[in-house]
């Protein structure tokens, strides 16, 4: 199956709407326009990754707010152009060339669902492009310049478009390569691919997929955006979610062994990128998962440098941050280490007051206990360690 990027333009300086600051960074409902809308597309499965175009002015803050924010599919925030198009260019320019599709959608519209976002990518799989769009639904009259109605037109085949707009990689590129050549300028995607005679078909959107262009949109958006349960968008709001965490680790000489933030003496060690420490690994990823935000992997990968040796109780806290933007704190840990030699009962308690402190929880909520497997299969060869992790995440009723 083709992998989606998509591309969110965002390079707009927003003069028109009298505030401090780009529309796209103005907070509605305590969060960023462009965040609410990256979040849409966090949540969306048939998003493989995502790239971000900002003004140069705006891009160490873009990243600071992607990080912050937990948003591990956003792959780069790169630097747009003067029109939309160009910023779109500049997006496409930078996709991966292995990709087989591009959903492009305005960054200031932040009420976009997941679940619009993989029905326009599902349409456009079968006919190579496709977009958002919303029938008309008032009457609409021609104008004379002097403000005489003309006529009523028949509005029984107008829609007007939305995004996102979702079209196979070659075709865009076509479309792109086109256009530049004609001097074209296009105020969408669509556009684009009429311009190169090629079909794209309609998903029906939705009314409150509104774009906020005039200041007065961003009242109708901050209104739906407070009436719609915010984790709603993304991860229901649940008052328990459950996560489940696994990790193993080869066993080498010439390795600390560390295992809940202890360095426990013994001969070999753990082998990773960080400082391989399983335990809380297995903790991390029972967290983000039932956060619904994928694994330690997507947001702390190793082939990144910052985290060559990184303490994983780092790593933990940053994944409790997330727990936190996301409304949540840890309810309990149980966590099985399995483990056919040191024998680790000396370590526990020292391993919970690191991870408690860490997750900032009372010593009570964290269990730890560890197993052999009867020198039965990798853990019993002593050739790894693996541990088990399950979490429980209780809603906090705020959110960071
Ligand atoms: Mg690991």
């Amino acid at each position: 199956m083709l992998m989606t990027y998509a591309i969110i333009p965002a390079g707009g300086i927003g003069s028109r709407m009298g505030l401090d600051c780009p529309k796209q960074y103005y907070h509605l409902a305590g969060i960023p326009i462009l965040i609410h809308t990256l979040r849409a597309f966090e949540a969306a499965g048939s998003i493989a990754g995502v790239i971000v175009v900002v003004p140069e002015a705006h891009v160490a803050e873009t990243k600071e707010l992607v990080a912050h924010y937990g948003l591990a599919k956003v792959k780069q925030v790169v630097v747009g152009g003067v029109f939309r198009q160009d910023s779109v260019a500049c997006g496409l320019a930078v996709v991966p060339q292995d990709c087989g599709f591009v959903a492009v959608h305005d960054g200031a519209r932040p009420l976009v669902s997941p679940g619009l976002i993989d029905a326009c990518v599902l349409t456009a799989k079968t006919s190579g492009a496709a977009m958002a769009a919303v029938p008309v639904s008032d009457t609409l009259k021609e104008v004379t310049s002097g403000g005489r109605i003309n006529c009523t037109v028949d509005r029984s085949c107008l829609w007007q478009a939305q995004t996102p707009q979702v079209v196979a990689l070659d075709l865009l590129q076509q479309a792109f390569a086109l256009a530049a050549e004609q001097d074209f300028i296009g105020t969408d995607e669509a556009s684009f691919v009429e311009l190169l005679g090629h079909e794209m078909m309609v998903v029906s959107g939705s009314e409150t997929n509104i774009k906020v262009t005039r200041p007065d949109d961003l009242a109708i958006a901050e209104a739906l955006l407070q009436g719609r349960d915010e984790e709603n968008m993304t991860h229901p709001v649940l008052a328990v979610r459950i996560g489940h965490g696994y990790d193993a680790h080869q066993l080498v000489s010439q390795r600390p062994l560390v295992l809940g933030g202890v360095t426990i003496p013994h001969h070999h060690g753990l082998l990773g990128h960080s400082d391989a420490d399983v335990l809380t690994h297995a903790l991390c990823d029972a967290i983000l998962g039932g956060l619904g935000l994928g694994d330690i992997g997507q947001h702390f990968p190793d082939s990144d440098p910052v985290y060559k040796g990184i303490s994983s109780l780092v790593l933990l806290g940053h994944v409790m941050g997330f727990a936190a933007q996301h409304g949540y704190i840890l309810g309990n840990a149980d966590v099985t280490v399995i483990a056919q030699a040191p024998k680790l009962a000396p370590y526990w308690s020292e391993m919970v007051g690191n991870l408690a402190i860490t997750c900032e929880v009372e010593s009570g909520q964290i269990n730890l206990k560890g197993t052999t497997t009867e020198r039965m299969g990798f853990a019993g060869r002593e050739e790894g360690i693996a541990a088990h992790a399950v979490v429980t995440l209780i809603a906090s009723g705020k959110i960071s």
